[in-house]
């Protein structure tokens, strides 16, 4: 599966980072890092609570 980031919207606040560090991060000017664009099944739920946790809704997965 893949994460889809709406960057305009993105405010980098990071409670994606929070929710799925194995995806997501921001660097030391607070923008935010996509580490993996596609993973596999194992990260569903945590890709699955990132999303939830935008404020932005800046966020999508796409299969
Ligand atoms: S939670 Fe949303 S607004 Fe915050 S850094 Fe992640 S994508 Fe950007």
């Amino acid at each position: 599966m893949k994460v889809v980031v709406n960057w305009s919207l993105c405010d980098g606040n990071g409670n994606c980072a929070a929710a799925a560090p194995e995806i997501f991060a921001l660097d030391d000017d607070d923008q935010l890092q996509v580490l993996q664009e596609s993973f596999g099944e194992e990260l569903r739920a945590k890709a699955e609570a990132a999303v939830r946790s935008c404020p932005k809704n800046a966020l999508s997965l796409s299969d």
